[in-house]
């Protein structure tokens, strides 16, 4: 399988070159050149599977030339072996055709595991073959970080560093990143913003001799291999919930557009898929863009649902790339003219296509609380605030029509990640699962910077360079 630029000017590359690179050359993003297709027969078959077996099944269609099967199937038994749940991804019944799926047993209690489980042993096998080291930045609003730091910690060839914004993650969600002391690991807490946090990461990247002197590398959702691990829940889940070729509907909790995407790969690759349904919170640009084809930013809004407080959602560039046929040339002019404008507006064209497979819907905070409330009285259990962004997205589309039949909601993060909400909606405070009842207890290392490039490139250097 070869990876093109949804910008079309970078050559073609492997999987492991996608993997290594993240961000192609020409400013796009990497897209398999076709898609591997798979029957019903083939995906119910794939979707039964144990977790990792499935896993290494769908990855090696992706990765097949660059890692082989066994390699693939060690690495994803080792990688989901560290999930809490037998089942991986477990599938809750709630109601008549209303299921839930549980994507936060992981070792950092969000959805984010699944990928950079696999990500950090793909990216020491890779590195181990062509014996080289690489340095990775990545700014986050809380859980990329520490499902980064927990991925990567271990691995020998990889380096970590993690910019947050002092004060704006949850107490949690800092300690899970900053009591992993190790030596190839780094926090920063930046005096800032996240949008600070990435402007810093974004200018370390331009700066080239910095680049090569730490080798740096990317793993934000923007790589491939991230979205590529996260389309095997939705054939498994799909195998739990339908039977024969019976179609489902997702909804899910979007930011970045990369897990939904992920839902859109899977439809592509054969599964039955009616809608995606994109939930978004008041951070609402997605859903603008779907309902009205008026894709503008807006100032970032602090929600109780951090991490999807993004206006930019970097994967839409995948979509636009498919709704206009894989036309490079028209995508690269649409892309260089919303970086001037500010604004992209869809046309009626492009709209369709995205409508063919997309419903969209924004649920304010107080909305929010009020799912967060209601999940509990009717089930007695508790639900983090972007599971409840997505609740009560996929109920008002149903009430309206736009989603019909069996819905499969995305439930990406623990509740106890996000205790405030969760108090302020129920009263209750959600509790850590047994491995992190000492978490408050455990030392806490961290670097502190000012929201300047140079303060944050000197502290880099200074462990990482060479
Ligand atoms: C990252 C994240 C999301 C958003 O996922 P995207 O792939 O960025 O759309 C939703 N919920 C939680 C808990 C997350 O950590």
């Amino acid at each position: 399988m070869k990876y093109v630029s949804t910008r079309g000017a970078a050559p073609a590359v492997d999987f492991e070159g996608a993997l290594l690179a993240g961000l192609a050359p020409d400013g796009g993003l990497y897209m398999p050149e076709g898609w591997p297709v798979f029957s019903v027969q083939e995906a119910r078959a794939v979707g039964a599977m144990p977790y990792a077996e499935a896993a290494a099944e769908i990855l090696s269609k992706f990765a097949g030339e660059s890692f082989d099967k066994a390699e693939l199937a060690a690495m994803t038994a080792e990688a989901y072996a560290s999930f809490s749940d037998e089942a991986v991804a477990p599938v809750k019944a709630l109601g008549p055709d209303d299921y839930m799926l549980e994507l936060f047993h992981g070792p950092t209690l969000a959805f984010k595991d699944f990928a950079m489980q696999i990500l950090g042993r793909l990216y020491d096998a890779a590195l181990e073959r062509r014996d080289e080291r690489r340095t990775i930045i990545v700014a986050t609003s809380g859980d990329t970080g520490s499902a980064a730091i927990e991925a990567l910690k271990s691995c020998e060839r990889v380096n970590v560093v993690v910019l947050f914004p002092e004060g704006r993650v949850s107490a949690v969600q800092q300690r899970m990143m900053t009591s992993v002391i190790a030596p190839n690991v780094m926090n920063i807490a930046v005096k800032g913003s996240f949008d600070d946090c990435q402007a810093i990461v974004k200018t370390l990247f331009a700066d080239e001799a910095f680049a090569r002197s730490v080798q740096l590398s990317g793993v934000n959702s923007i790589n491939w291999a991230r979205l590529a691990a996260q389309t095997v829940y939705y054939f498994t889940s799909w195998a739990k919930v339908c039977e024969h070729a019976d179609a489902v509907n997702f909804v899910v909790p979007t930011g970045n557009f990369g897990d939904v995407f992920a839902g859109y790969a899977a439809k592509r690759m054969g599964l039955p898929i009616v809608k995606l349904g994109v939930a978004a919170n008041a951070n609402d640009i997605l859903h603008r863009a779907i309902a009205k084809g008026d894709y503008t930013p807006e100032d970032v809004k602090p929600t109780a649902s951090p991490s999807m407080d993004i206006q930019v959602a970097s994967n839409f560039e995948r979509l636009l790339f498919e709704a206009k046929h894989r036309d490079a040339k028209v995508l690269r002019a649409a892309m260089e003219d919303f970086a001037k404008e500010k604004s992209m507006k869809l046309d009626g064209e492009t709209l369709a296509a995205i409508r063919d497979d997309f419903v969209s819907d924004a649920v304010s905070m107080e909305e929010t609380l009020t799912e967060i409330r209601r999940h509990y009285e009717e089930t007695n259990e508790l639900i983090d605030p972007h599971t409840a962004v997505a609740r009560a997205a996929a109920r008002r589309l149903r009430q309206m029509g736009a989603l019909d039949g069996k819905i499969v909601t995305l439930s990406t993060a623990h509740p106890a990640k996000f205790p405030e909400a969760v108090k302020e909606a129920t009263g209750e405070t959600p509790a850590l699962p047994d491995f992190y009842a000492d978490l408050f207890e455990r030392p806490e290392k961290m670097e502190h910077a000012p929201a300047d490039p140079a303060a944050v490139k000197a502290l880099v250097e200074g462990a990482f360079g060479n």
